[in-house]
């Protein structure tokens, strides 16, 4: 967007403006962020960052979380922890944001896109499974995409707006195949699938606290595993690999990803929220459901029986041709009533960063990418802003209708 209400994630909003999703910080905050600084304890070591991992653990019934910098770097790692290498190939979902396959490339591995199903939006696990069992073969002892030559090593679902990938196909074919399934898991915290927390469905699971996310440190991310020689190694490959903490020997290359203790301090305030965050998202979801689910034209955002979704980013599907405006169109007749929505991601088997990939078939996140648009889902959305925002849309609706 063109506008000065272009924002960065997290900045706070000018008045009369209903931006597309910020953060809520409403709880201890203040007092934690405080209590660092009244000890001294500021930096990458610290019982916030012990409580933090912990909260998160135990929020997805882990056994082991290791606090990064980032999302991003928490995927880097867990490439790492899952033995990618140089020329490796992990499949991973076209309709996401692009961290998953940057950090794919990374570890010097390439990304094999695979398409959404039209049903929930997310990774289609059939066909991950026709991938591996069609477009793969056994040579030299490795499994290969036949295509490229390139061996397929992990999996890597992208629970996408807060809505669980269905996982168990993609378990069932990974197990059979021996590949690493690394969820990533950014976009849902707090999301269920069968029951089962996102977040504890494979081997590990990336969580982001970036600023756009339904909790937020300013920024950082969370690796976590029941696996304890993996979420060893995580920690030590996030800490410079350092072996020796008095003489500092290191044997090995290692990063500087961990979270300092007080961006940690405002995750453990953060995750005292949880349940209520997801609560306040679901609500604002079930409105938008009932006000737009009769527009023709409009289709509103999935829940499949087996989820429970946290509709972190509440995003509608917009037929042109029903519904008078397409979804480009409607953005900009909302940014003139001073409400921000937005597109989701151009699909990355289209992105310029990534042409070299290999892709199926992703002609379902092409058509899903032309119409869809996110709405204003910020927790603190108070319900007249959100009849602003419904308003508007109906009245658009009611304009183009013969
Ligand atoms: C936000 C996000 C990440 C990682 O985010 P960071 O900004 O690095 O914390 C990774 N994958 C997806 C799908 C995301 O939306």
């Amino acid at each position: 967007m063109s506008t000065s209400e272009q924002r960065a994630p997290g900045a706070p909003a000018p008045a009369g403006f209903t931006p597309l999703c910020v953060p809520e910080i409403r709880g201890n905050e203040w007092a934690y962020i405080k209590d660092c600084l009244d000890t001294g304890w500021v930096s990458s070591v610290g019982a916030y960052v012990d409580r933090f991992e912990r909260a998160v653990a135990d929020a997805v019934g882990a056994r082991y979380a290791v606090a990064t910098t980032t999302g991003t770097a928490a995927l880097h790692v867990a490439l790492l922890l899952a033995g990618v290498e140089r020329d490796d190939e992990v499949l991973t979902s076209t309709l996401t944001f692009i961290a998953p396959a940057n950090a794919i490339r990374y570890v010097g591995a390439w990304p094999v896109f695979i398409d959404a199903e039209p049903g929930t939006w997310q990774m289609d696990p059939q066909k991950v499974t026709d991938f591996l069992e069609r477009g793969c073969e056994w040579r030299d002892g490795a499994l290969r995409n036949r295509a490229t030559g390139r061996r397929v090593r992990a999996i890597i679902p992208v629970h996408i707006l807060g809505h669980p990938v269905d996982t168990d196909p993609v378990l069932d074919v990974a197990r059979k195949f021996g590949l690493t399934v690394i969820e990533d898991a950014t976009e849902s915290l707090g999301a269920r699938y069968r029951g089962r927390p996102v977040g504890h469905l494979g081997d590990m699971a990336c969580f982001s606290f970036n600023g756009n996310k339904l909790l937020t440190t300013g920024g950082g991310g969370m690796l976590v595993t029941d696996d304890e020689a993996l979420a060893k190694r995580a920690r030590y490959l996030t800490t410079q690999a350092k072996d020796d903490p008095v003489e500092y020997e290191h044997h090995e290359v290692g990063y500087n990803y961990r979270l300092t203790n007080l961006q940690a301090a405002m995750g453990v305030a953060q995750m005292e929220q949880l349940d209520a965050y997801v609560a306040a998202k679901r609500r604002i979801a079930s409105t938008y459901a009932e006000a737009l689910g009769e527009i023709p034209g409009l289709t509103i955002m999935p829940e499949a029986s087996w989820a429970w979704s946290t509709f972190w980013m509440y995003t509608v599907l917009v037929d042109a041709d029903t519904f008078g405006i397409g979804s480009r169109e409607l953005l900009k007749t909302l940014e003139r009533a001073r409400i921000q929505t937005r597109p989701l991601w151009q699909p990355l088997h289209r992105s310029p960063a990534h042409r070299g990939a290999f892709a199926v078939d992703c002609s379902t996140a092409e058509d899903l990418h032309r119409r869809a648009l996110s709405l204003p889902c910020s927790v603190g959305l108070t319900p007249e802003s959100q009849r602003e925002v419904i308003d508007q849309v109906t009245r658009l609706a009611a304009r183009t209708v013969p």
